[in-house]
């Protein structure tokens, strides 16, 4: 074989793939019982990134039709990273596997092989960060997703027990789609708002930004840039901040010492990533705790990258407790031990768990279980910053405040950042797809099944299901 084949000769194996692995090919969803109209999906995808993609996907491989996703964004610019991300590289492993859903052809790796050879990937250290987004784009295109872009989700609303409405904003226009289940993938804004301490609220919006927003860098030459934070996302701004031509990025962080250790690699194994839910409510919380409380530094190269850079400095120990803006535009920032003056501010700061700032959950949050009302830890774990996540079933979906109140929100599956405590601290990153994505998979085909189960088995038991004959009877006896 040729080395590397193209991508059009993977195409082609990738449709016989398809074909070789169609078993069971047969339709079963039946139809929504007494539906109010003709045009209902069997379920709604809210974010068309990755997850709602491989989610479309996996729905189609179980012979599920009418599944439609849901994106805000422009084709081409789903999720973070040809948006907000800003690394050189990807954080996962290069050899994660995740959207193929098993099927080898799919992977990164074989579209990318198909292009470059093998030679190539060997070389390659991590998977470059726009690269990644092609790779979606080109998954997306030979897989003939039915993703709808421009296309925002701004509510979700029970309209019977089986059945929600989604109010979609396209174009200025509102339009609305009945759904049996929904799955709500909108990554790390899922989780809630970003965390931006007050003082900076205070200040004008040109003199600062939030890293998860798409900060216009082309004024930046000459300024002097303040970081808050001390993950990854605070040195790639501080790099692109420089590439940019700042006089300097100092990054503050209020921890004494930078975050070094990371044991989510050690949970990047099949039996943390497949059975965490599994776990006792108890061991769940105190691994978030655990991982929230030592933070995440930035990958090597990152750190690496951004410590070669002059104009760029960390700052440990250096919470920001006085922001004042003086008269010549400039931020004056007391740390209680020193003074900085910065001209424009950058929180790398993350989001924060509250439902209630999702406009697409705006109705149905009310009735939603958060972790703060099912668990009570321990007084010396109490962590008002994982109160509220939401407290989601096995299935990833989300569960009722008030048992009995709200029947429609099992039919609800959350694998946003809320997702984290109940399925895993992974389980919205891709390298927990392999095991999340089949769980919320089976968690709507399980409903869908089970709305159907009394024509079912009236359709098997009363309808006949010819295998032999009469003809084939009477001719073989004779
Ligand atoms: C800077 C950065 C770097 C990261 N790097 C890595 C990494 O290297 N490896 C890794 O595994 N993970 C990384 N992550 C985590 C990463 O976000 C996820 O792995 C991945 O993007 C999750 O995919 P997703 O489909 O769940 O969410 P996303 O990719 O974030 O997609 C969510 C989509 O939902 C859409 N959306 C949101 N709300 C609505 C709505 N109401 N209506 C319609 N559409 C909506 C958005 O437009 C978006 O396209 C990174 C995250 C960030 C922020």
């Amino acid at each position: 074989m040729p080395d590397p084949i193209g991508l059009e000769a993977l195409e082609q194996q990738i449709r016989h793939d398809l074909e070789i692995m169609a078993y069971p090919a047969q339709e079963w969803v039946l139809p929504c019982e007494g539906a109010p109209e003709p045009d209902i999906l069997n379920c709604a995808i809210v974010g068309g990134g990755q997850y709602g993609m491989a989610s479309a996907f996996s729905l189609a491989r179980e012979c599920v039709p009418d599944v439609r996703v849901f994106d805000g964004n422009p084709s081409g610019r789903e999720g973070p990273w040809v948006t907000f991300a800003r690394m050189d590289m990807l954080r996962t492993e290069k050899h994660m596997t995740n959207l193929d859903i098993g099927f080898p052809n799919l992977t990164f790796r074989a579209w990318y092989e198909a292009q470059f050879g093998r030679d190539a990937w060997d070389r390659m250290y991590r998977i470059p960060r726009v690269m990644w987004m092609d790779y979606l784009v080109w998954y997306r295109r030979i897989l003939g997703l039915p993703v709808q872009n421009d296309s925002k989700v701004v509510d979700i609303a029970p309209v019977r027990d089986d059945l929600l409405r989604l109010t979609v904003e396209r174009s200025g226009m509102e339009e609305h789609v009945l759904a049996r289940t929904v799955i709500v993938s909108t990554g790390t804004e899922g989780l809630g708002p970003r965390a931006v301490p007050e003082q900076v609220a205070t200040l004008p919006k040109e003199l600062w930004a939030h890293s998860n927003e798409m900060i216009d860098m082309s004024g930046f030459a000459g300024r002097r840039i303040g970081i808050l934070g001390s993950g990854a996302s605070a040195y790639d701004a501080a790099i692109s901040a420089v590439d940019a031509g700042a006089a300097s990025a100092q990054i503050c962080f209020r921890r004494a010492d930078m975050p070094t250790q990371n044991p989510r690699r050690r949970m990047e194994n099949s039996g943390y990533l497949a059975h965490f839910p599994e776990l006792p409510d108890g061991h769940r919380w105190s691994y978030l705790q655990h991982l929230y409380s030592i933070g995440q530094g930035p990958p090597e190269p990152t750190f690496t990258k951004a410590m070669s850079y002059e104009k760029i400095s960390l700052h440990p120990a250096s919470p920001w407790k006085r922001i004042v803006l003086m008269p010549d535009a400039s931020i004056r920032v007391d740390t209680g031990s020193t003074t900085f003056e910065f001209d424009y501010l950058i929180l790398a700061t993350g989001n924060r768990a509250d439902l209630a700032s999702r406009p697409e959950l705006s109705s149905i949050v009310g009735d939603i279980a958060t972790w703060g009302e099912r668990y009570t830890p321990p007084p010396e774990r109490a962590d008002a910053r994982l109160d509220g996540y939401p407290y989601l079933g096995r299935f990833g979906e989300f569960t009722e405040k008030e048992p009995g109140t709200a029947p429609w929100l099992k039919r609800v599956f959350n694998i946003s950042r809320g997702a984290d405590l109940s399925l895993g601290p992974l389980s919205s990153s891709s390298s927990n797809m392999k095991y999340a994505l089949p769980r919320i998979v089976k968690g709507v085909t399980r409903q869908l099944f089970l709305d159907g189960a009394d024509a079912m088995l009236d359709e098997i038991v009363t309808q006949t299901h010819d295998e032999l004959t009469e003809d084939v009877i009477k001719s073989d006896a004779a």
